[in-house]
């Protein structure tokens, strides 16, 4: 049996924050990060990869990254937590003992259980291997399907359209990336697909693949439609790897590993964070989705600090997200207006559509708002944006620190920018003040 201070299983951003944190302190930790995969891959850019462009050692993370940082790296599959003797177990026979142990096993993919879905043809968006796959179909193929609309499926069918490949996506909700965009903005992102020739099915169900050759699939849908593609891309949303942590008795739910605010799990010294766990909306305290990169390293910098003998807390998740569509890009942070009404929350929405530069500019374009205000409090707990170009994800930011500060209406309506003619609205405009004064007038006119 081999001793050490700190085990982590998962070699994501979760695993290797913690890494680079123990690394930064100044104690002397043995620590072991134990990975089930060679070479993980940079899953956000792997949409962006596909085109054989760049070399593909461009969208991995080098493993470096662990062992330049003070840490052992072990590439093998953890079979067996002892949550008593504080011992795992891998799948190659190694057996170490721990004095912490950090579970960022991440998330998986969704295969839905349709007919004939395991076969070359067919292919997710998530490893390297995946990529590898991507480009190789995508590199023979003409003719695409991509399973699920929320925000990777849409990302590389855009990417695949771009590689003058037909595209057409299909998702079985009645509307795309209803999770996190609100419904007004969804048709700004369905007009960008169809303008750009991507055809778009919603409300349709895949029900059957059906396969000739390794070559060519015909996607069979509900309504009895057949769509002949030469490859499908499955896009269905990920599930919380949860199995390891339950088959050793630690509490988990359908979110993911029920973690406290410090991350520590059901079990004595067992920590966890990133994709796999249960996380908490920052806003209602209430039990929430949300994997999303940033996400894993906020907690793992909270768990890293915990194993070092902090008492940090980690107050729950706003889910800040950006992508991209074509010339759009979109994105939000805290809770939709759907999802405020759901968790029982009393609120005002205010909207604003603001030209992101002076009008006698080039190339002006409006930039879209909508803000979500708490009325018990009038704090700030949601905010939307859609623009053009690159601004979008600093928005998103900016409306995230204003719900993590607590920013309230007035705050909005009365805090301080810059404009400048090429880089910002007029003086007298601004997105955020125009939508809190339109929730304003709203709430206003609702007392009479
Ligand atoms: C295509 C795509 C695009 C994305 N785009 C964005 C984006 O733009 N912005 C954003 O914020 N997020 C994005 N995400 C989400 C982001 O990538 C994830 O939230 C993030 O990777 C989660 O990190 P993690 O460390 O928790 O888990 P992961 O990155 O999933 O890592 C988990 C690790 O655990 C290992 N593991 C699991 N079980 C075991 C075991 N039993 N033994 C050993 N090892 C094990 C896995 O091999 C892996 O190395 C995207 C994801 C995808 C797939």
């Amino acid at each position: 049996m081999e001793k050490r201070d700190v085990v982590i299983v998962g070699g994501g951003p979760a695993g290797r924050v913690i890494v680079h944190k123990l690394y930064a302190s100044d104690r002397d930790f043995s620590v072991t990060l134990i990975k089930n995969e060679e070479i993980n891959a940079n899953r956000c850019a792997v949409p962006y990869g596909i085109p054989d462009k760049k070399p593909i050692e461009k969208f991995q993370i080098s493993n470096k990254l662990v062992t330049d940082f003070g840490a052992e790296l072990v590439v093998d599959q953890v079979e067996k937590i002892d949550p008593d003797k504080k011992e795992i177990f891998t799948k190659e026979g190694r057996h170490f003992s721990y004095g912490d142990l950090v579970l960022t096993t991440g998330s998986r993919p969704v295969v839905p259980p349709i007919p004939g879905v395991n076969a070359r043809t067919i292919t997710c968006v998530r490893s390297i291997t995946d990529l590898s796959a991507l480009r190789d179909l995508s590199s023979r193929g003409k003719r695409a399907v991509v399973v699920g609309g929320g925000y990777i499926g849409i990302e590389v069918a855009v990417i695949l359209s771009e590689m003058g490949i037909d595209v057409t996506l299909v998702e079985m909700l009645p509307k795309i990336l209803t999770t996190t965009v609100e419904p007004e903005f969804i048709s700004h992102v369905e007009n960008a697909l169809n303008k750009n020739g991507i055809h778009l099915l919603t409300n349709e169900k895949v029900v059957e693949f059906k396969h000739q050759d390794d070559t060519s699939v015909n996607v069979t849908l509900g309504n009895g439609m057949t769509l002949p593609a030469d490859f499908v891309v499955l896009s269905a949303g990920v599930v919380p790897n949860t199995e390891l942590a339950s088959q050793a008795g630690i509490k988990t739910s359908r979110f993911g590993i029920c973690v406290d605010e410090y991350m520590r799990t059901s079990s004595d010294h067992v920590y966890s964070c990133g994709d796999c766990v249960e996380k908490r909306s920052f806003i209602t305290n209430q039990p929430t989705r949300g994997e999303f990169g940033t996400n894993a390293v906020f907690m793992a910098k909270v768990t890293a600090q915990n194993i070092l003998g902090g008492a940090k807390k980690f107050p729950g998740v706003i889910n800040a997200n950006a992508t991209s569509v074509f010339d759009l890009s979109l994105g939000s942070a805290g809770l939709t207006e759907q999802m405020a009404i759901d968790a029982g929350l009393n609120i005002v929405s205010g909207r604003s559509e603001v030209l992101d530069k002076y009008p006698m500019m080039d190339k002006v374009s409006p930039t879209h708002t909508k803000l979500v205000f708490n009325l018990e409090n009038q704090k700030l707990i949601g905010g939307s944006i859609l623009g053009n170009g690159h601004g979008t994800a600093q928005h998103v930011d900016f409306i995230s620190l204003a719900i993590q500060m607590g920013a309230t209406m007035d705050d909005l309506l009365t805090y301080q920018y810059c404009t400048h003619p090429e880089l910002a609205a007029k003086p007298s405009d601004n997105c955020y003040v125009f939508a809190a004064r339109d929730a304003f007038m709203t709430e206003k006119d609702s007392y009479y």
